[in-house]
This record gives C-alpha cells, structure tokens and sequence, in this order.
C-alpha cells in the first residue's frame, strides 16, 4: 500500500481556497496517497486528491442537530474521515467507546476509518505512553477492522501545533510497539497502515515519514500551504 499524506486542515480554509488547494494537486506525484480533509462544507470540492472528513455521528439518523451521518459523508463520496482527534477527545469528551462507534459507522459505509491516538506530555512523562496508545486503540479499534478498512495515526498530543516534533527515536519506537500490537490483535495487523502526526514539516518529513513502520503523516498546520504539503509528502522515498 502507497503511503498516505493527509491534510487535515481543523477549523480553516474557504471555498475558494479548496479550489485552489484542489486544482494544485491535480499533478501531484503519484508514489504517495494525497487524501485532503477540509470542514465538511468544502470536501465536495476535493476531486484531484481523496475526499475525507474530520469527524462523524455515532447516530445513523435523527434527532442530532449539528451531526453528520457516515452514511451522508459516504453519499459525497467521501473516502476517509478521521476520528477520536486529541482536540476532539478534549474538547468534546470522546471517548475511546464513543471513537469505536463512529469508526463502526464509517466501516458500514465503506469509509476508512482514521483512528487518532497519542499520549499527553503528563502521561510520557509518567511514563505512561505505551499503556494509554494500547489502551486506546484496544478500546477504539472496531471488531470488522481490518488493513483495507483502518488507518492508525499515532499523534502524541504535545507535538500537535507546537512546532516540536516526535524526535526519530520516539517514533521508532511507538511506531513498532504499535505494530507489535496490531500484529497480535488482527489478521492483517502486519499491513495495517500507521501515521505519524505532531508538527510534520518540510524540514523534518524526509527523517519522520521514511522511518519503519511510519505509513504516512497526518498534518494539521503544513497542509494549510499548498508548497509545504507537496514537499512533505515529495520527501517519501519512491
Ligand atoms: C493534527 O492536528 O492532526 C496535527 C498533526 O497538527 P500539526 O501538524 O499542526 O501538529
């Protein structure tokens, strides 16, 4: 599988500047997976890269102001979406249970689903990092999960938005106690696919995204430029 370079692009970005960002990847090389997640007003306009959303409803259908069903986001042709994203485990309360049922969702409806998981700096500190990243993607991982189907993106919360990466050594070493763990708990846990995300930049893409076990990145600040998300994913080894 190529590996995957998404954008998620938060709370930001216009109609216009979709189009723009759209009509720039329409040549982008092909040794990588481009995939673009844009507020949901704005992902119809993806064509050139594939579509994702930021988020989706536990809830099939009704009585949910505000809430977008898998099944919509996969009636606009949606590809991916992420869920259970530091900001949205803080700032909406999700929990590991919750992230599990919208990742169902999207399952259903043959969406793949983008699992966020990543320690605080308390935890690392406490030297907890390992214990949290398996406890949440036991807990967050859905039983039809597969590699054709799920993305893990390991994401510590301390390197996202700060301009302070993972150094090499911590991705190295999350990123193959992840694997170990999807190698034990699915069939196809040997090819299921592992972001890195947490400040990618151009400087630092070609050391972080070549790395074993690091199938791509999940990039917040840098997806926004369209210059700095070709370099990223352009530093991919083909
Ligand atoms: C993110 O929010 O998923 C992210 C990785 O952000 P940034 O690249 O800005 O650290």
């Amino acid at each position: 599988m190529k590996k995957l370079i998404a954008g998620n692009w938060k709370l930001n970005g216009s109609f216009d500047m979709t189009n723009e960002f759209d009509q720039a990847m329409a040549d982008c090389a092909d040794h990588v997976e481009w995939l673009i997640c844009p507020p949901a007003p704005y992902i119809v306009n993806i064509e050139n890269t594939a579509r994702g959303a930021q988020d989706c409803s536990t809830n099939d259908n009704g009585a949910y102001t505000g809430e977008i069903s898998a099944a919509m986001l996969s009636d606009i042709g949606c590809d991916y979406c992420i869920v259970g994203h530091s900001e949205r485990r803080a700032n909406h309360s999700e929990t590991n249970e919750m992230v599990r049922e919208k990742a169902e969702q999207l399952l259903v409806n043959n969406i793949t689903a983008i699992i966020c998981v990543g320690e605080t700096l308390d935890q690392r500190e406490a030297g907890q990092a390992n214990v949290v990243v398996t406890d949440q993607i036991k807990n967050s991982m859905p039983a039809m999960a597969t590699a054709d189907n799920v993305v893990i993106a390991y994401e510590p919360v301390w390197a996202i938005g700060t301009g302070k990466a993972a150094t090499v050594n911590d991705v190295t070493t999350m990123h193959a106690m992840i694997r170990d763990l999807l190698k034990s708990t699915l069939d196809t846990g040997a090819e299921m696919r592992i972001l890195y995300g947490g400040s990618v930049k151009p400087s630092n893409a070609s050391e972080l995204l070549n790395l074993d076990n690091v199938d791509g990145a999940l990039i917040g600040g840098a997806s926004l430029k369209i210059e700095d998300f070709l370099v990223i994913g352009n530093a991919v080894n083909s």
